[in-house]
């Protein structure tokens, strides 16, 4: 499901597709770029951390790692 997460930052909407109700990971800001860890807890925003660009990047190989596992 697509969930929408207001940026901190700026304001703007984006969203990110879930495919469990809790989820931990990195979030990117469509418009202003800004990059957060976010944590959601049933389709609820529960926390929301700024992160620097090589914490993203780590993040999201953890995100891909866990996506091609969850695949086989
Ligand atoms: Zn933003």
């Amino acid at each position: 499901m697509i969930v929408k997460i207001k940026c901190p930052k700026c304001g703007v909407e984006g969203s990110i597709s879930m495919v469990e109700s809790n989820y931990e990971g990195p979030y990117k800001c469509w418009k202003c770029r800004e990059l957060f860890t976010i944590k959601m807890e049933n389709n609820e925003l529960k926390s929301c951390e700024p992160l620097s660009q090589e914490e993203f990047d780590r993040q999201q190989e953890i995100e891909a790692m866990k996506a091609k596992f969850k695949r086989q």
